[in-house]
């Protein structure tokens, strides 16, 4: 059974979704297996072909459509808890008519971004309407997170602080970048995430690709390297946090760029808080390194949502005027990229408050000098 929150917040957040649906004007939400059925009942059940469905009605009580096969794992969620009405079936018959058998006539629904082609066409073909997206109807309440989901967004980003704490126990010269990344994934593991989602060490020029995961390149006493990391942690939260790392003293070169984008990346943050805008955080960081003539180097946008999904609303990048409301979390991120030379990546989690915002990372933005170790040369 997946682990989550008390009870009451699952009721809280139904309610919520059939106020939202009935705002939206759409008969119902019709929510899969993915983030959105976590979210609401806590359940992680994968999808598969036989269809599994939390119909939430604008009007009336929700349904939980499930091949009987699955219902024993649905009655553990805090669907079972809350006394959800199941509508078990078997093989033979239709389960989108039994998703639509409360529904009115016609009716119009909304359905998960995660929904698979496979049971989307055959619904639309039992609907005969175009549904909509349930994602965007649930995306203020997916979006603000409540006190139970910040409390896990800071023990998820003291997980992954203590991985980083822990770099010099891994990372040397000598060493392959997807050795490293073992240990590095062992250690995600045993700081408590239920698993290693991603594991990137780039080191010299691998650190100029910012989404290099990691080779067998033997990394160098001289090398910039780039560690970013996270995982789930129960129940279900992400973790994602870079720092860079070297070995030995760097041209002044790499010390100016990375003072800059240090400097920006501190810009970012500063400028969070209820009121700005996503685009606006990205512009802090961007004209940043932009004034230091670092602006072809920073090739990708500021930040991403963090929740049950690593990458998830709000995206904080240009032409995003959405406005930051206290409990929005996200990351951070600008980076510096030298094409086959080195790259460098500063990455917190932030969550707004009332008047600015938290980070849940507090280990060192510097870049971080480890020993280089007897194991090379
Ligand atoms: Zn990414
Ligand atoms: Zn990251
Ligand atoms: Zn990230």
């Amino acid at each position: 059974m997946a682990s989550r929150f008390p009870t009451a917040v699952y009721a809280r957040r139904l309610a919520r979704a059939a106020q939202l649906a009935a705002s939206a004007e759409v008969s119902a939400l019709v929510i899969t297996p993915g983030p959105d059925l976590e979210y609401l009942i806590g359940s992680d059940a994968q999808t598969f072909e036989r269809l599994s469905a939390l119909v939430i009605p604008a009007v009336g009580d929700p349904v939980l459509v499930t091949p009987r096969l699955e219902l024993a794992s649905f009655a553990e969620s805090a669907a079972g808890e809350l006394g959800v009405a199941f509508a078990p079936w078997v093989d033979g018959e239709d389960p989108y008519a039994l998703a639509l058998a409360t529904l009115p006539a016609d009716p119009v629904v909304a359905v998960s971004d995660s929904m698979s082609a496979g049971h989307l066409v055959p619904l639309m073909a039992a609907t005969g309407t175009a549904p909509r997206l349930a994602t965007d109807i649930l995306r203020d309440l997916r979006m603000i997170k409540d006190a139970e989901e910040i409390e896990v967004l800071r023990r998820a980003g003291a997980a992954i602080d203590r991985v980083h704490a822990r770099m010099g126990e891994w990372l040397r010269p000598g060493r392959t970048e997807a050795a490293v990344a073992a240990d590095i994934a062992a250690a995600i593991l045993a700081e408590g995430h239920t698993a290693a989602a991603f594991v990137i060490v780039g080191s010299g020029p691998n650190g100029a690709d910012p989404h290099h995961e990691h080779s067998d390149r033997v990394i160098t006493e001289s090398d910039v390297v780039v560690i970013d990391i996270g995982g789930p942690v129960a129940p279900g939260y992400n973790s994602d946090c870079t720092r860079t790392y070297c070995f030995a003293d760097q041209p002044t070169a790499v010390v100016t760029a990375f003072d800059e984008l240090e400097a920006a990346q501190r810009a970012a943050v500063d400028a969070v808080r209820p009121g700005a805008t996503a685009e606006s955080i990205d512009a802090a960081a961007r004209d940043r390194l932009a004034a230091a003539g670092l602006a072809d180097k920073f090739i990708h946008r500021t930040g991403h949502g963090i929740g049950l999904s690593v990458h998830e609303e709000p995206y904080i990048v240009a032409g995003n005027d959405l406005v930051l409301q206290p409990g929005m979390a996200f990351s951070v991120e600008p980076g510096v990229y030298f094409d086959g030379e080195w790259g460098a990546r500063i990455e917190d989690i932030v969550i707004v408050t009332d008047d600015g915002c938290e980070s849940v990372n507090k280990q060192s933005h510097a870049l971080t000098r480890l020993p280089a170790g007897g194991n090379q040369k």
